[in-house]
């Protein structure tokens, strides 16, 4: 069912500081940030062999990542797995009981298909599933 780590995603203060890090000391590429206005986020991808690095900024005090910051500081906020057919695995999940937060696969970063599940079914790990187009 999932095809491998599409990506991480990390909930960052500001992602120039962390770009900095990320990118300055560790030496990650990334190709350029990416706002999606309808999560709220600034994101910047770093490729790390078949998987990335995502850093999430915020634009918005309500956002989620804001949010999640607030209550638990910055850190590794989701764990991305990539999947061929989208909806069709979340009418799977959802059989098998897996609570999902989005019902239907949204549009996320990069013109792919998202949808995340909820933490309280997977012990406590934020999942988000994603398709992208080929
Ligand atoms: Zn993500």
């Amino acid at each position: 069912m999932f095809k491998k780590i599409d990506h991480i995603g990390v909930a960052v203060k500001k992602l120039e500081d962390s770009l900095s890090i990320f990118q300055g000391a560790l030496g990650m590429n990334y190709s350029e940030i990416e706002e999606v206005p309808e999560q709220k986020v600034k994101v910047a991808c770093l490729p790390v062999g078949e998987s990335k690095i995502e850093l999430l900024e915020s634009t918005s005090p309500d956002g989620n990542i804001a949010r999640y910051i607030e209550k638990r500081g910055e850190g590794i906020h989701h764990i991305a797995f990539e999947v061929d057919n989208l909806k069709a695995v979340l009418e799977d999940l959802k059989r098998k009981g897996i609570q999902l937060i989005d019902q239907e696969p949204r549009s996320g970063a990069d013109g792919a298909l998202i949808a995340f599940l909820h933490p309280k079914s997977t012990n406590g790990v934020l999942i988000e599933l994603c398709e992208h187009k080929v």
